[in-house]
């Protein structure tokens, strides 16, 4: 934790503080916080991030939970290069390595709001690495380089009113007609699903065919037939919109079709890993911001002559949550490092995913009830901080869908 203390005790390491020249005093702070996957180039751009959120993005979070974010916000991320941190330079990227989205994900929660961080990585982690993986040159030319210079908003459509984490279960399908397909359908809780300009788009072309009958298509929002029906109302990510949509004879060419026919479930499947890991680097730092503001809170606040962090009940839930978000860090950043060096594991994703979760929700209760009434006031932005929390045990795959793919990894 990036904390500082004034615990002053001398001690060589075993607790006996014996004799000057032996006196070795803990690293609370004077160390270096960079962990090993980072570089200083990685440690320069979370600079670079972090001024611009604070200065840019930060004061508006109050606004934005009325209003949502606006789409400026995506050009401006463009115009920065951070839309693009990991994408390939030819398209407009930055050409670098998976920790640069880490980084991003990291940082976007100094803008201390969840609905900006998720429709930002709904945008670059989830609906632009399949257009990137498995599109064509034209469909990258088409959407990933306006995408990555923020000109143009990207949405992904998975989940549909009967079927979210059976995927298997969706009913959307695409039939072939001469030479184009037509989408019928709907699709429900899309995040950026008002404001974009593009679906990328999971459907059924072969509903015999089980996992093999599910195709991806690349859907402009403008196509006739393509209804954004009411802005859906939530418990918290205000800032974020989401949407149900819904598809009536939506005609596409061939051309849109994204990746293979037929391949659409193991594409999305693919697709999912890369956005659980960064989702799961979101909750460490948003559980870590959280944490700070709660810390000073603690040291400032007094009751019964005292500030309360000195009462060892509260001061024991700090020990326990900087554990514990210190775990979920160490968890992310070794997996993101087998990922980054071209391994595939899912089965540490899954954990990541559901722990740095599980622990945000836990930090962000904590740091309510540390606060006491402050906690309940809109004022203090911990309240915030406790309900856009509450998502990341849902989307993207539910705490359950999690611990059944870590129990069905090990063969039961
Ligand atoms: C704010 C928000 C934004 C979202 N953004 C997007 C988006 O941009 N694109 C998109 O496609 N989706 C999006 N989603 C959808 C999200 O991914 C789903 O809500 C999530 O996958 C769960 O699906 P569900 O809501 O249908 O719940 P269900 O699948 O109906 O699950 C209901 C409950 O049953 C449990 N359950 C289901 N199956 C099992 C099982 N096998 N074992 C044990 N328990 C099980 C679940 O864990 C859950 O507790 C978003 C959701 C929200 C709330």
């Amino acid at each position: 934790m990036a904390t500082k203390t004034k615990d002053s005790t001398t001690t060589n390491g075993n607790g006996n503080g014996n004799g000057a020249s032996a006196v070795v005093k803990p690293d609370y702070e004077g160390v270096s916080q960079k962990h090993f996957i980072f570089s200083d180039e990685h440690e320069q751009l979370r600079e670079s991030i972090r001024a611009f959120v604070q200065k840019e993005l930060a004061p508006h979070a109050e606004e934005w939970e009325e209003t949502t974010f606006p789409n400026s916000v995506f050009e401006r991320m463009g115009e920065l290069g951070f839309l693009g941190l990991d994408k390939p330079e030819e398209y407009g990227g930055q050409g670098g390595d998976y920790y640069t989205s880490l980084v991003l994900a990291e940082e976007l929660t100094h803008a201390h709001s969840g609905g900006l961080a998720m429709g930002v990585a709904v945008h670059t982690d989830m609906a632009m690495p399949p257009i990137l993986a498995f599109g064509t040159e034209e469909q990258k030319q088409e959407w990933a380089v306006p995408a990555i210079q923020g000109k143009k908003i990207l949405c992904l459509g998975i989940t549909e009113p009967d079927a979210g984490s059976d995927v298997s279960a969706i009913k959307t399908t695409a039939k072939k007609d001469g030479d184009e397909y037509v989408i019928n359908g709907s699709k429900t809780y899309i995040t950026n699903g008002h404001r974009s300009d593009v679906i990328v788009l999971v459907t059924k072309t072969d509903t015999e065919a089980g996992y093999d009958g599910f195709t991806l298509f690349l859907v402009p929002m403008d196509t006739e037939g393509v209804i954004r029906e009411k802005k859906l109302e939530k418990l918290g990510m205000h800032a974020s919109d989401t949407a149900l949509l819904a598809f009536q004879d939506v005609r596409v060419p061939e051309s849109a079709v994204l990746g293979e026919i037929g391949k659409g479930f193991y594409h999305i499947m693919w697709e999912l890993q890369g956005e659980r890991l960064i989702g799961a680097a979101g909750c460490v730092a948003g559980a870590e911001r959280a944490f700070e503001k709660t810390l000073e809170f603690a040291k400032e606040r007094k009751a019964f002559g005292r500030p309360i962090g000195n009462f060892q009940a509260i001061r024991h839930k700090f020990a326990d949550m900087a554990t514990k978000i210190e775990s979920a860090r160490q968890l992310t950043y070794m997996t993101a490092w087998r990922f980054n060096n071209g391994e595939y594991p899912v089965r540490e994703i899954s954990m990541a995913k559901l722990y740095a979760a599980q622990v945000a929700c836990e930090v962000a209760d904590e740091c309510l009830q540390i606060h006491g009434g402050a906690g309940y006031m809109k004022e203090y932005g911990i309240e915030r901080v406790w309900r856009d929390m509450r998502l990341n045990r849902i989307g993207a795959g539910t705490d359950e869908v999690m611990l059944d793919v870590i129990g069905r990894s090990y063969g039961l």
